[in-house]
C-alpha cells in the first residue's frame, strides 16, 4: 500500500496530513495524485467520502507558487455549503505552507467584502459558479494566471443548471491550463463538459472506500 510520501508530496503537505492522522492514501488519492503531479489533465469518479477532496487539493497546493499573488487555481462547486467545506479541508492540508492564502466566493454575503479580498488575491480560489461569474462580470476577479482548474460533483453542476458559467469560467482561464473533474457519476452532459473542456484525460475510477 502506497503512503503519502511515497506520492512525492512536498513535506509541509506530509507533515499536516501527519498532524491530522491520515495515514494512508485512499484508493482514489493513490491513483490521482501521481497523474496530477505530472500535470495530466484528469477525471475522477468515485463515490462520496472516498477523499476526493485531498485527491485534487493536495496537488493544488503542491504545485502553487506561494512567492506569486494571483489566483492560481480555481474549484469550482456546486453549492455554498460545499465551498465552505472545501475550503475548511484545504486550509488544514496547506496550513504548514507559509503565505498560503485560500478563499472562497460563494453568495449570501456581502459582494464587497469579496471585492476587498482581491487586494491580495487568493491562490487558491473556491467558489460557486454564479458568484465566480459575477465577479468575472464586474471585473473584480483575474483569472488569467490561474493554471488549475477542478471542477467538483461535475454532476451537480450540470444538474443545477450551472452550463453557462462554466463555459464563461473555462473560457476566461488560460488554455494551457491542468483541468481536473470529479463526478460520482456521468451522465451524457458531463461526458460533453469533459470533451469540451479537458485534454487528453486520464480516466480514474475507484470504487472501495477505505477512510
Ligand atoms: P468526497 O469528496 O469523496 O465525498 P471528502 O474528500 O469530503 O470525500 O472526504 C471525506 C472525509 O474523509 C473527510 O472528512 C476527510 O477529511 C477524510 N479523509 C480524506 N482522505 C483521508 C485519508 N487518506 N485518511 C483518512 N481520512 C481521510
Ligand atoms: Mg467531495
Amino acid at each position: 500500500m502506497a503512503t503519502f510520501k511515497d506520492l512525492k508530496l512536498k513535506p509541509e503537505l506530509l507533515q499536516s496530513l501527519q498532524d491530522l492522522g491520515f495515514s494512508t492514501p485512499t484508493p482514489i488519492q493513490a491513483s490521482a495524485i501521481p497523474v496530477l503531479l505530472q500535470g495530466q489533465d484528469v477525471v475522477g469518479q468515485a463515490e462520496t467520502g472516498s477523499g476526493k477532496t485531498a485527491a485534487f487539493g493536495l496537488p493544488l497546493l503542491h504545485n502553487i507558487d506561494t512567492n506569486l499573488q494571483q489566483v492560481q487555481a480555481l474549484v469550482v462547486v456546486p453549492t455554498r455549503e460545499l465551498a465552505v467545506q472545501v475550503r475548511k479541508e484545504l486550509k488544514q492540508y496547506g496550513k504548514q505552507i507559509d503565505n498560503m492564502k485560500i478563499g472562497a466566493f460563494y453568495g449570501g454575503h456581502a459582494f464587497s467584502e469579496e471585492r476587498a479580498s482581491l487586494a491580495h488575491p487568493p491562490q487558491l480560489l473556491i467558489g460557486t459558479p454564479g458568484r465566480l461569474t459575477d465577479h468575472l462580470n464586474r471585473r473584480t476577479l483575474d483569472l488569467t494566471f490561474t493554471k488549475q482548474l477542478v471542477m467538483d460533483e461535475g454532476d451537480k453542476l450540470l444538474e443545477m443548471g450551472f452550463e453557462e458559467e462554466i463555459d464563461q469560467l473555462v473560457a476566461a482561464l488560460p488554455s494551457q491550463r491542468q483541468t481536473i473533474l470529479f463526478s460520482a457519476t456521468m451522465p451524457e452532459g458531463v461526458k460533453k463538459l469533459i470533451a469540451d473542456s479537458l485534454h487528453n484525460p486520464r480516466f480514474i475510477q475507484a470504487t472501495s472506500t477505505t477512510i
